[in-house]
């Protein structure tokens, strides 16, 4: 290892949950980082406590479910406050002691960088920051991510890193790195040109399955219940040419078929991004799949761009259609009408696609909301011959709905994460229960049999 320059190790931290899954999860944030760095002649360490396909795990197929799949799970005693729920609750990923191991293998490095993800996972960050410092005790440790960045004072409080970045990562890597390492470098890279940035180095991982995909940053629209803005607050687009080129990148040097698109707003401005993307795909005649379990804009879809979308082989589409009360929704966003929404499925069902392929998110836990509406969106949608998926509303500060769920919580969400569990619908008070989830799940999953 070349000790003229720093060797930083990134870490994917557990998940503490009452239910995790992969579906498509990949830490893209932190595999850019990764790239980033050794561009910059950085040696670069990675683990991922979520690797599902640890050299220790039982052996199963990476390539099923197109990289979907289940973590391993442990079973943890629940978080003070949350002990009456009746459901179990898991640290979801590699066990701690092959965690150990993995470190232990590891020359120290001279710094460690760990990512976060939903707000309410933070007792998952913490048991990792616990179980690096148990083996690095001098090593600094930052924590960056949207947990990092949405409940700053409370990472800086509890999650025993030593410093908690608030900013997009990529705008301060650097000066953090010279500020703990000392090593500085040029910058090799424009952070507001995204085609100057390596590819994430997915290489890193022990298994590649899927790749995910951002070709743009950010979501013109500002919806109560999201956090884009708050994150992303500027939309970034890639240029096609160099979109198209990464898909082919990993399809030929690592025979990758599924790709799986991270975008917030992909279809937005489609004649300038989208659909000079799927052109390319279509003319290169690859043999690819992509999945868009982030949504898809519903007013982008139109009669081309399903046309391109089905010749490209999208495979899994999600919609963000979050209620069917299109009368009620101006509280919440602006983003479709019912006609839009009619529309937009009925170009794609024209097209070729079929309803095991099309799905409709729709919000379930928002404020005030009334479980009738939910099963009344679910009708409106299987109505539509595609397929309602739930989505349990989570609470998340820095947005405008914010106040409200505050307000309307069963628990006191401003004091912990922990308490804006979506698992446990904390903005929905009487008649909440188990029972009436488990209906609600069983009529949009009848729906697709
Ligand atoms: S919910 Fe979707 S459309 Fe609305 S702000 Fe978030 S990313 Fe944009």
């Amino acid at each position: 290892m070349n000790r003229d320059t720093p060797h930083i190790l990134l870490i994917n931290p557990w998940i503490h949950d009452f239910a995790a899954y992969d579906f498509w999860a990949k830490p893209m944030g932190l595999l850019t980082i990764a790239g980033l760095l050794r561009a910059h002649g950085v040696t670069v360490s990675y683990i991922d406590c979520l690797n599902r396909f640890h050299p220790r795990s039982a052996k199963s197929d990476p390539l099923a479910r197109y990289g979907r799949g289940p973590y391993l799970k442990t079973r943890l005693s629940k978080p003070e406050g949350l002990q009456d729920v009746t459901r179990h609750y898991s640290r979801y990923g590699i066990k701690p002691h092959w965690l150990k191991a993995d470190l232990l293998k590891l020359t120290q490095p001279d710094l460690v960088l760990v990512t976060s993800l939903m707000t309410y996972w933070y007792p998952g960050v913490q048991e990792t920051i616990e179980n690096i410092r148990s083996v690095f005790p001098q090593t600094p440790i930052v924590l960056g991510g949207i947990y990092a960045r949405l409940c700053h004072n409370h990472a800086r409080n509890h999650s025993g890193a030593d410093h908690v970045a608030v900013e997009p990562a990529e705008n301060n890597l650097f000066p953090l790195v010279q500020k703990f390492t000392g090593f500085s470098a040029s910058l090799a890279f424009d952070p507001a040109d995204l085609d100057s940035y390596p590819y994430p180095a997915l290489d890193l991982q022990t298994t590649i399955n899927y790749v995910p995909l951002l070709t743009t940053r950010g979501c013109p629209f500002d919806c109560a219940y999201c956090a884009s803005r708050f994150l992303e607050p500027q939309r970034r687009l890639r240029s096609p040419e160099s979109v198209i080129e990464e898909i082919k990148f990993w399809h030929r040097n690592y025979s990758i078929s599924d790709f799986v698109l991270y975008d917030d707003a992909f279809l937005v401005d489609a004649a300038r991004h989208a659909i000079p993307i799927l052109e390319g795909i279509c003319s290169s005649d690859l043999k690819v799949r992509f999945h868009t379990p982030n949504a898809l804009h519903i007013r982008g879809i139109n009669a081309t761009t399903a046309r391109l979308m089905y010749r490209a082989g999208f495979s899994t589409l999600r919609l963000g259609l979050e209620t069917a009360e299109f009368d009620h929704r101006q509280d919440l966003d602006q983003k479709v009408s019912e006609k839009e929404f009619k529309r937009a499925v009925d170009c794609l069902i024209k097209t070729g696609f079929n309803k095991d392929q099309v799905g409709a998110y729709l919000l379930v836990g928002l404020p005030d909301q009334k479980i009738s509406a939910v099963e009344q969106s679910i009708i409106t949608v299987i109505d539509s011959d595609i397929k309602p998926v739930p989505a349990y509303y989570t609470p998340i500060p820095h947005t405008a709905l914010w106040t409200k769920a505050v307000a309307a919580s069963r628990y006191d969400i401003t004091d912990d994460p922990v308490f804006t569990n979506n698992a446990i619908m904390p903005c929905s008070k009487a008649p909440f229960s188990w029972e009436m989830l488990t209906r609600l799940k069983e009529s949009a999953e009848n729906s697709i049999r």
